[in-house]
């Protein structure tokens, strides 16, 4: 079996989850059976297909590592094929122009609703004789080409997530309209079920991988292939991605672009594996993180779910923090380095590489997006950092004058702080307050740090050390510390 796929996105829009969704199954269909992941832009709506959404889908495709092994093809750029794939079907008698009006249509809808009926073409042009044709054109009128639908027939396939799915040819809404008006003998622009198919002719796919929202399609392009004297391909609809209330994911759901969750801090490989759960299960024994070389090698639509997938906010970012956790340093230095600089936090970047690895290896283990390390270390990048509420309040509580005065005595006189002599430092500053060490430690914390929750107290001051911002701060605590 020679595996083609596609994924055959419209630019009207940023990349979709449903979409990259569709992209990972076919891609991982194609890895599976050694074949070929072809990208085609459907790009026919001028009105709503953007060049920048264009972009952002070939940008969230790449990132995600679904590279594609043809394309990207744009259909604008194909639209003599198309007509002359409608002017075969009207030599062949298969296709026809019809001249109705939309008032016409309007009136003829209007009639079928008022009798209890599905609204449908009732195939009223299906036989127009040379007069009557003649005739519209004199008036002027312009013509779509219409598909002729058989009405008593049944269109059967079995889809490779559904099983045996039949479609009765009456319920299709009649003769399909297959390209747009256009006067004379023009071919007006042809529309999606049919360019769709002539372009999966011409691309020799084998198997049509897409959302469960295009089933609809899918009889109305098989008999088309059939028209059209091609081999039907295999077809598989796979399960619509659900919000937490079992509808479809939307926009209105907030964030539903690959481009939004990169920047929200989801690594590529998370979303990835994310997106490969929903929706399918990974065969008995295999874990959940998995890359999808990985999920390649066991991927089939046997283990592919019929029923919608939810998308679990909570499942996603556990996914993203063991990637995040089990990350070496360097690496995931390199993937904070953006967001901090989206932050606009200033920094000798390449320069203060060792300090960045550092600052990587206290928080990385507490992350489970990479945005969230923005304001976790805001204290360390901003040299006048703002005091909580809470902080001031700890500040100005009865002794705590007395403890960052004594640190910031005891500090000058340390030659080199290190953990140990950090701790030292706390002890004995401790001592000669009578206090506890504990008692000292979150003063300290709101000292150098404006908040009274953070990362490692000692790895922290450490780290503002080496910036020589430690002093700094306790200065400035002493006077917020005296009011
Ligand atoms: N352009 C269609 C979409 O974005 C996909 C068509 C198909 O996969 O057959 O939904």
């Amino acid at each position: 079996m020679s595996v083609r796929v596609r994924i055959a996105p419209s630019p009207t829009g940023n990349l979709h989850i449903g979409t990259a969704r569709t992209a990972v199954f076919n891609w991982l269909f194609a890895r599976r059976h050694g074949g070929k992941f072809i990208l085609r832009i459907e790009d026919t709506d001028l009105e709503r297909s953007r060049p920048e959404y264009t972009q952002n889908i070939l940008d969230g495709l790449t990132w995600l590592g679904l590279t594609w092994d043809e394309g990207p093809f744009f259909q604008t750029k194909r639209l003599e094929l198309y007509r002359q794939k409608v002017q075969e079907l009207l030599d062949k008698g298969l296709a026809y122009r019809a001249y109705d009006t939309p008032e016409e249509l309007d009136a003829m809808r209007e009639a079928q609703k008022a009798r209890g009926e599905a609204p449908r073409y009732d195939n009223r042009h299906r036989k127009l004789t040379p007069e009557q044709q003649a005739a519209f054109e004199a008036e002027g009128r312009a013509s779509v080409i219409r598909f002729i639908i058989d009405d008593d027939q049944e269109i059967t396939w079995h889809d490779l997530v559904r099983g045996k799915v039949t479609w009765k040819g009456r319920d299709l809404g009649g003769d399909m309209v297959i390209a747009r008006a256009a006067s004379g003998s023009e071919v007006g622009q042809p529309l999606y079920n049919f360019v769709v198919v002539v372009d999966d002719i011409d691309m020799k796919i084998s198997h049509v991988i897409r959302g469960e929202d295009h089933i609809g399609n899918t009889p109305k392009q098989i008999l088309l292939y059939q028209a059209l004297g091609a081999k039907v391909p295999e077809f598989g609809h796979t399960p619509l991605i659900l919000n937490q209330k079992g509808a479809k994911l939307s926009k209105r759901d907030g964030v539903t672009s690959i481009s939004d969750f990169k920047q929200m801090g989801y690594t590529a490989e998370a979303i990835a594996n994310y997106m490969t759960l929903l929706g399918w299960s990974p065969p008995e024994g295999m874990d959940e993180i998995f890359t999808l070389e990985e999920a390649a090698r066991v991927f089939g639509f046997d283990r592919v779910n019929k029923a919608g997938a939810k998308f679990d906010w909570d499942k996603l970012n556990w996914i993203n923090s063991q990637y995040l956790h089990s990350m070496p340093v360097e690496q995931l230095t390199d993937l904070l380095i953006p967001y901090w600089q989206a932050a606009d936090y200033q920094l000798d970047w390449s320069g203060q590489r060792p300090w960045l690895e550092q600052i990587t290896a206290l928080v990385g283990p507490s992350l489970s997006r990479l945005n969230e390390a923005v304001t976790m270390t805001r204290y360390l990048f901003v040299e006048n950092v703002e005091f909580t509420e809470e902080a001031t309040k700890k500040l100005r509580q009865d002794g705590s004058a007395a403890i960052v005065e004594g640190i910031a005595g005891a500090l000058v006189k340390t030659e080199s702080l290190t953990e140990s002599s950090a701790q030292e430092l706390i002890k004995q500053v401790a001592a000669q307050l009578g206090r506890k060490e504990g008692q000292l430690k979150p003063i300290l914390r709101v000292a150098l740090t404006g908040d009274t929750r953070g990362p490692d107290l000692l790895q922290s001051w450490l780290l503002l050390h080496q910036r020589g911002w430690d002093t700094l701060r306790l200065q400035k605590a002493l006077e917020i510390a005296k009011g």
